[in-house]
C-alpha cells in the first residue's frame, strides 16, 4: 500500500506499507543489516541480508527479507547481492509477490499493476554521469508512473540525496556509506572527509563521533565508527530532504548542496534545460514562497513555467495600450510596495490611468505584468538583489521585452527604471518611447516627470474616454489573470470584477464565477465558472458514475486533462454534467494513471452538484 502525502515535482513524501502495520515514510534509508553489516538501532527501516542478527520489534520496518545465505555485498556491482534472486538477465524480474521490480538499462515499457517498488539496480554506474543519468531517471519515472517507489539501492551518500529525491528516488540504500568507510571517509551533507582529519578536528557530535576513544582506534574499531557516523549522516539528511519536500523547499535545498561536487550542479542543469517537460508535468502549480539564490535559480522550473506561460499563453488587457516597464520592489505582490503605492499616484494622476499597463522588469522572472503580480512565483519569490545584471538575466529580459512588445502592439512605451541601460535598445527601437531614469522611484520630481510623460503621449494618441472605462479596465486584469491560470479562453470567466467580505471577486453576465484566492495566488471557481472550464475543455477531471462528496479518489477518476497541475482548480465532470469545482491534490497525468488498488486523493471539492436522477 501506497500513498502519496506531498507532492514537490518528481521528489515526494509517501508512506508505504512494505508489509502489514509496517509504515515507512519516504524519501528513506533502507539499511541493509547483516553478518558483514552492523545492525544500526536507528534505522527508519531495514533490509535483512544474510546472516543478519535477530531483530526487536520495533527497531524499523524489514523491507526485503529473502533469507538467501552466504551471498555477499559485493562493492560496486551493478546490483546489491540481495536483490541477486530477483535479477536474472536485465529488466522486468520482479519478486515473488510481484511487489518489487527490479529494472535493468531500459525502463520497462509495460509494469504490472501489483509492483510498488521499481529498484534501479543500475544506478552506481550513473552517479557522476549526468547526461545518463538525468534520462534514466526522467525516463524510469515516465515508465512506472508517479504512483510507485524508486529504489535505487547503490546510491545514499548525504551530499546526493536532495538531487536523487530531485530525480525523483525514493528510497536509498546504505553500501555506499559502507563503501565510504572502508575507505576511511566520514559522509556530510556538503561531502567526503578523511575521517582521522574530521575526528581530530571534532567536525562532528553524532553519537558515533562522540562515543569513539582515542584509546582504543585500530583499523577495525575506526571502521566501525565510521560506519556509524555515516549511518547516522545519512539518516539526518534524509530527513532534512524530507522535511525540504513536504515544506516545498526541496529546490532551495538541492541549489545548496548540489555544490560539494560539480556532477551534481550539471545533473541539476541538465533536468533543468532539457528535462523541463516531464519535470514540469509533477510540478504544483502555487506553493509557500521561492528563494532564487543562484545562478540555476534562473531555470528552475518554477521560473520556466512562468515564462512559458507568458509566451504562450498570455494577453495584456486590451484598454492597456501605454506600456509603462516599472522596477520590481523586495515586498510581494509588488502593489504593497511603498515604491509601486508611490508610482500608482503618479499614474492615477494622469489623464488615463486605464490605459497604462504596468509591467515589472525583474529577475528571476523577466517580465511580470501587474495584472499577474498575484500569480505563483510572482507573489512571493525573493532574490539577492545587487544592482548588478548577470549575462543570462540581461538576455532573458530581452527575451521577454521583445516577445511583450511584439504581442502587445503597444501605442507607446514608458520606461520609468534606474539602473538597467540594457533596456534602452529594446524600448527605443519603439516609434514612441520615453525613457525616464528616475533616481529615486519615489522622489516627488521623478513622479511628477513620469505624470507628464504619460499625459505627453495621451495629447499624442487621445484617451479612450468611454463610459465605465476604469471599472472595465479592472475585470481586463483580472480576465487576463485568468487566462494564465486556465489558457487561452480562461478569460470569458470575467467581464466585471467586485471586491466585497474581503475577497476580489469575478462577474460573468451578472453571476458570480470566482474569487481570488490571496494566499493561493489561484482563482477558486464557483459552479458557474465551473461550467466555464468545462467548456475550455482543459482542467477538467472526469469522474466514474458516483455522487462525489467532500474528497474525490484516484481510484473514481475516469480521466483527467493533462494541463492540470498539483494545486490547480478543476471543474469535475460526470456524465459529461459538471458534478462539482474543487482543488487538485494530483496534477492530471498522475491521475490518468490508471491501474488496479491505486490510492489517495485525487481532488478536495469546494462546491457539488447533487444528481437528481
Ligand atoms: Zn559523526
Amino acid at each position: 500500500m501506497l500513498e502519496v502525502n506531498f507532492r514537490d515535482g518528481l521528489a515526494k513524501v509517501a508512506s508505504w506499507e512494505p508489509k502489514a502495520k509496517q509504515k515507512v515514510r519516504t524519501p528513506a534509508v533502507l539499511y541493509l543489516t547483516s553478518s558483514r553489516a552492523a545492525l544500526f538501532p536507528g534505522a527508519e527501516a531495514m533490509v535483512l541480508g544474510p546472516g543478519a542478527p535477530l531483530v526487536e520489534a520495533g527497531e524499523g520496518p524489514v523491507l526485503i527479507d529473502d533469507g538467501s545465505d552466504g551471498a555477499d555485498i559485493p562493492a560496486g556491482a551493478s546490483c546489491p547481492s540481495y536483490l541477486a534472486d530477483f535479477v536474472k538477465d536485465s529488466s522486468g524480474t520482479s519478486s515473488k509477490d510481484g511487489r518489487i521490480l527490479v529494472v535493468g538499462p531500459r525502463p520497462p515499457e509495460k509494469v504490472p499493476d501489483t509492483v510498488e517498488v521499481a529498484v534501479a539496480g543500475n544506478i552506481a554506474g550513473l552517479l557522476g554521469d549526468p547526461k545518463r543519468l538525468v534520462p534514466f531517471m526522467t525516463a524510469l519515472r515516465s515508465s512506472v508512473g508517479y504512483g510507485r517507489l524508486i529504489l535505487a539501492p547503490n546510491a545514499g551518500e548525504p551530499a546526493h540525496m536532495a538531487l536523487l529525491a530531485y530525480l525523483g528516488v525514493d528510497l536509498f540504500g546504505s553500501l555506499p556509506l559502507a563503501l565510504a568507510a572502508r575507505q576511511g571517509d566520514l559522509l556530510f551533507p556538503d561531502g567526503r572527509y578523511d575521517a582521522n582529519e574530521a575526528w581530530t578536528a571534532r567536525l562532528c557530535h553524532c553519537p558515533a563521533c562522540t562515543a569513539r576513544s582515542k584509546e582504543k582506534a585500530g583499523p577495525e574499531a575506526d571502521y566501525a565508527s565510521a560506519l556509524m557516523h555515516n549511518y547516522h549522516a545519512a539518516l539526518q539528511e534524509c530527513r532534512t530532504v524530507r522535511h525540504a519536500i513536504s515544506r516545498s523547499t526541496i529546490r532551495e535545498l538541492v541549489e545548496a548542496r548540489v555544490r560539494s561536487e560539480p556532477w551534481l550542479v550539471a545533473a541539476m542543469r541538465e533536468l533543468d534545460l532539457r528535462h523541463f517537460e516531464t519535470f514540469e508535468r509533477y510540478l504544483p502549480i502555487c506553493k509557500p514562497f521561492l528563494i532564487a539564490c543562484s545562478r540555476e535559480s534562473l531555470h528552475r522550473p518554477e521560473v520556466a513555467r512562468f515564462q512559458m506561460r507568458f509566451r504562450e499563453w498570455y494577453a495584456r488587457p486590451p484598454s492597456a495600450k501605454v506600456l509603462l516597464l516599472l522596477p520590481c520592489s523586495a515586498r510581494k505582490p509588488y502593489s504593497r510596495s511603498p515604491t509601486h503605492r508611490a508610482i500608482a499616484g503618479a499614474v492615477d494622476a494622469c489623464k488615463a490611468p486605464h490605459m497604462v499597463h504596468k509591467v515589472v522588469v525583474t529577475s528571476p522572472l523577466g517580465i511580470v505584468p501587474m495584472d499577474l503580480e498575484r500569480f505563483y512565483p510572482a507573489n512571493c519569490y525573493d532574490i539577492a538583489v545587487t544592482g548588478d545584471w548577470d549575462t543570462p538575466e540581461v538576455k532573458m529580459i530581452q527575451e521577454g521585452l521583445g516577445h511583450l512588445f511584439k504581442n502587445g502592439n503597444y501605442s507607446a512605451v514608458v520606461s520609468y527604471i534606474g539602473g538597467m541601460p540594457f533596456l534602452a535598445e529594446a524600448v527605443e527601437a519603439h516609434r514612441r518611447a520615453i525613457m525616464l531614469k528616475p533616481e529615486d522611484p519615489r522622489k516627488k520630481d521623478d513622479l511628477a516627470s513620469l505624470t507628464s510623460a504619460l499625459d505627453g503621449i495621451f495629447e499624442n494618441i487621445g484617451v479612450d474616454g468611454a463610459q465605465g472605462q476604469p471599472a472595465r479596465r479592472k475585470a481586463e486584469d483580472m480576465a487576463s489573470f485568468a487566462r494564465f491560470q486556465f489558457g487561452p479562453g480562461g478569460e470569458a470567466l470575467v467581464d466585471k470584477v467586485a471586491f466585497s467580505s474581503g475577497h476580489l471577486k469575478l462577474f460573468k453576465g451578472g453571476k458570480q464565477t470566482g474569487a481570488l484566492t490571496e494566499d493561493r495566488g489561484l482563482i477558486s471557481l464557483t459552479m458557474e465558472g465551473g461550467e466555464t472550464v468545462k467548456g475550455l475543455g482543459r482542467h477538467v477531471v472526469e469522474i466514474e458514475d458516483f455522487e462525489p462528496t467532500g474528497t474525490i479518489f484516484a481510484v473514481g477518476v475516469k480521466g483527467a486533462s493533462k494541463e492540470i497541475r498539483p494545486g490547480d482548480d478543476v471543474a469535475v465532470v460526470r456524465k459529461g454534467e459538471l458534478a462539482g469545482v474543487g482543488v487538485a491534490v494530483m496534477g492530471g497525468p498522475e491521475m490518468a494513471e490508471r491501474r488496479a488498488g491505486r490510492r489517495g486523493a485525487a481532488v478536495e471539492l469546494r462546491h457539488r452538484r447533487r444528481s437528481t436522477g
